[in-house]
């Protein structure tokens, strides 16, 4: 019998919570992770776009809450082009759902090994928003996609201070 099998059994059932509980789904712009429908539910409540934004999402085919979510955050972005002028072609993200604020730190810290108390980051080197649902906003989501347009857009990052300026400025546009 194989000695390293007992070893192999414990990882797989150390990593099965976390392989049946990952829920991914795709769209023209986001890959989006969740844990649970509920999270996924509770998000959905908390982005509302707006009347001028919800227009957008009359045209798309919406069946599912999934779909509901993936439509709401493909509109932010276009609107967020729209806003920053800039139409990168290469704009692919991850949103990765988060239950609360300590949730984000929590993946922050684990990456930068900084302690910070973040609703909501953008991750440059792995173009993807982690946000905390119970603080989830459409101005907090506007804000990072924000930071995500720039990203792709520019071939030569831009001062922190500039990306941070064109992220406010796609939050405080987003429902113009
Ligand atoms: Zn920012």
């Amino acid at each position: 019998m194989n000695k390293s099998l007992p070893l192999i059994t414990c990882l797989l059932l150390l990593l099965l919570p976390h392989l049946v509980l990952a829920k991914s789904a795709k769209s023209r712009y986001v890959i989006l992770q969740y844990s649970n429908k509920e999270l996924l539910h509770d998000f959905n409540d908390q982005i509302r776009l707006g009347r001028k934004l919800s227009h957008n999402l009359k045209r798309r085919n919406i069946i599912t809450v999934e779909d509901e979510v993936l439509a709401k955050i493909d509109t932010i972005i276009e609107k967020a082009e729209v806003i920053l002028d800039m139409f990168p072609n290469n704009m692919q993200i991850t949103v990765v759902l988060l239950p609360g604020s300590r949730d984000v730190s929590r993946v922050f810290k684990q990456k930068y090994g900084k302690n910070v108390n973040h609703i909501a980051y953008y991750s440059l080197s792995e173009d993807t928003i982690y946000i905390s649902v119970n603080d989830a906003r459409l101005r907090v989501l506007a804000h990072e996609v924000g930071h995500a347009v720039v990203d792709h857009y520019f071939k030569v990052r831009p001062p922190y201070n500039i990306h941070e300026l064109m992220a406010q400025f796609t939050e405080k546009h987003i429902t113009d």
